[in-house]
């Protein structure tokens, strides 16, 4: 039997929010990846079956491989259509907040959603949930808000309601959270979750080639050279670093995405247990770490970076030049040294 959520009174005031109302918007984080497009579409896939009208708003494009999810296509993306997604979020009677802890996690969008007077809803997984929703079902140790979305989904009576679409959706996040259960999955209680999601009709092969298995030329080419010419490791201290410049990035032809997984590539290394990435972005640097065991990177993250995440996979953001991130990150190699080697 899967293991009950255990959060009556918040699926009870949850049920509640649903039923008064009309017009839904599902909002996740910036940079959206199968976790949050996933629970997003499944959540709108289930809620239409219930007559809810849901529509998703994104801060900013998604990885060209979620386009394939059922209804991410007709996400609005509020960079590109500013007005329309603020008018849905002021116009919406519930906000649905997934796979985020925190308004900064959404961009400009903070302050709308902010502002808004729809209910707010928040179903997540990341650590230390800031207080703006109405309900909050918070649970950091589960391994993806797909997982938490499906149980939620069961305590609202709506199991029947999960249909292929939402299925795949939720399975596509609860893989691509866990590197198709390679790590945050030693839970048995995920297996049977998937169990449910295959008999729904879910194909798990083909969720697996999409999400994992497919990658342009270009950006095959872009993470051989990263690897190649751009990691450094310091075996002594269990520790890598990858690096690339925007020039490097644009002589690949970089898209969005092409980098995703690169962070996690040094931990194949035996011996090395933290891994960290840096990518320059225009006018800033995308920080994103990994580790293995107990070494906490999102601490790293939320204490020089801005930023923060999961004990072992974590990112943020550099406010300055390549060359200055690579000088912070070296410096905390030596004054983080204690931590490093306890961690090995
Ligand atoms: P990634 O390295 O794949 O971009 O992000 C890994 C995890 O780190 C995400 O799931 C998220 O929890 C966290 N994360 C990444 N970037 C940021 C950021 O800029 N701010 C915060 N607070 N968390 C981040
Ligand atoms: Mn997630």
């Amino acid at each position: 039997m899967i293991a009950p959520l255990q959060e009556d009174k918040k699926i009870k005031a949850l049920r509640t929010m649903i039923d008064d109302a009309e017009r839904i918007v599902a909002i996740v984080h910036m940079s959206p990846d199968g976790d949050a497009i996933g629970s997003a579409t499944a959540f709108q896939s289930v809620m239409t079956k219930i007559g809810k009208d849901v529509r998703i708003v994104i801060p900013d494009m998604m990885l060209s491989s979620l386009r394939a999810l059922p209804g991410a296509k007709e996400a609005i993306d509020a960079t590109r259509y500013p007005d329309f997604a603020h008018q849905l979020i002021n116009d919406a009677d519930m906000i649905m907040c997934l796979d985020f802890n925190e308004l900064s996690r959404i961009g400009k969008l903070g302050d709308v959603v902010a502002a808004s007077s729809a209910k707010k809803a928040l179903i997540d997984h990341h650590l230390h949930p800031s207080d703006f929703a109405d309900v909050c079902i918070s649970r950091p140790e589960m391994s993806s808000t797909c997982y938490l979305l499906f149980k939620v989904l069961c305590a609202l009576e709506m199991f029947d309601y999960i249909e292929k679409p939402a299925a795949e959706s939720l399975l596509t996040g609860m893989m691509t959270d866990t590197g198709n259960f390679s790590y945050n999955a030693a839970d048995p209680d995920i297996y049977i979750v998937v169990a449910e999601l295959l008999k729904k009709g879910a194909d798990k092969e083909k969720i697996y080639r999409r999400q994992f298995e497919t990658h342009s030329l270009n950006c095959m080419r872009l993470n051989s050279y990263a690897i190649l010419n751009k990691m450094e490791v310091w075996e002594d201290m269990g520790a890598a670093l990858i690096t690339l410049t925007r020039d490097e990035l644009n002589n690949f032809h970089y898209v969005k995405g092409d980098t995703e997984g690169l962070v996690n590539r040094p931990l194949a290394i035996p011996g090395v247990v933290y891994s960290a990435f840096l990518r320059e972005e225009d006018g800033y640097v995308k920080v994103s770490m990994r580790s293995l065991g107990k070494f906490p990177v999102n601490e790293l993250c939320h204490n020089h970076f801005g930023g923060g995440g999961h004990l072992n996979a974590a990112g943020g953001e550099f406010e300055g030049t390549m060359e200055e991130a690579v000088a912070l990150f070296r410096s905390l190699l030596q004054t983080n040294k204690d931590l490093y080697l306890s961690n090995k």
